[in-house]
């Protein structure tokens, strides 16, 4: 399982992890989608609630991971990003994947600190003429103040990107992740990966992890 905060690079990671051990990527935005698709008994159970524009209860979203679990693609082994979100549902997994014989035995958590999570995830900026995009870090304009592909001078940030937004989605998942991260560090499988390095060397250090499982 990987855990991380937004912007740490979970996406890029999990991508190199199901490429590099052949495993699947369950994530729970992509099982979700394909149970209601396939009207799984759980796909079926979600979609009511989905519908009825609510939120999917704990034991539903739980049966949709377990039905996935279940399947003989996962029979050496997966990847889960997303998952569990609370201990509620930590603790249905830990249950239901012993039941199947496949229980969780590692969890990574990719660890970036919050203040370099802001300049990340707030640095993305707009020009107001032509719409180009910018990143303060990662592909700033040539010269300061000025649109490479417009020559204006005036820009703007998503809200999605303003700093008081940015500050309280790290809150919220600083709030929801801890518990799981004392969770599993408590059951010795929680494995800490700096996740402040190049691409190539946070997968360095993941992949020693998991090829000393
Ligand atoms: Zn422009």
């Amino acid at each position: 399982m990987l855990i991380g905060l937004p912007g740490a690079g979970k996406g890029t990671q999990a991508e190199r992890i199901v490429d590099t051990y052949a495993i699947p990527h369950i994530s729970t935005g992509d099982i979700f989608r394909a149970a209601i698709k396939n009207s799984t008994p759980m796909g079926i159970e979600a979609k009511k609630y989905i519908d009825k524009g609510e939120l999917v209860p704990d034991e539903v979203t739980n049966g949709i991971v377990k039905e996935r679990l279940a399947q003989d693609d996962v029979n050496n082994g997966y990847l889960l990003d997303g998952f569990p979100r609370n201990m509620a549902q930590a603790e249905a997994l830990e249950q239901f994947s012993a039941e199947l014989d496949k229980a969780l035995n590692c969890v990574i958590y990719i660890h970036v600190d919050p203040e370099s999570l802001m300049e990340r995830l707030t640095g993305r900026y707009i020009c107001r003429n032509c719409g180009a995009t910018y990143h303060k870090l990662f592909n700033p304009t040539t010269v300061e103040g000025t649109c490479d592909r417009c020559g204006e001078h005036e820009f703007y940030q998503r809200e999605d990107d303003k700093p008081e937004t940015v500050k309280k989605r790290l809150e919220v998942n600083i709030e929801m992740n801890t518990p799981l991260l004392d969770f599993y560090r408590e059951q010795g499988i929680l494995h800490e990966v700096n996740g402040n390095q190049e691409i190539d060397q946070v997968f360095a250090d993941i992949k020693k992890v998991l090829d000393s499982l």
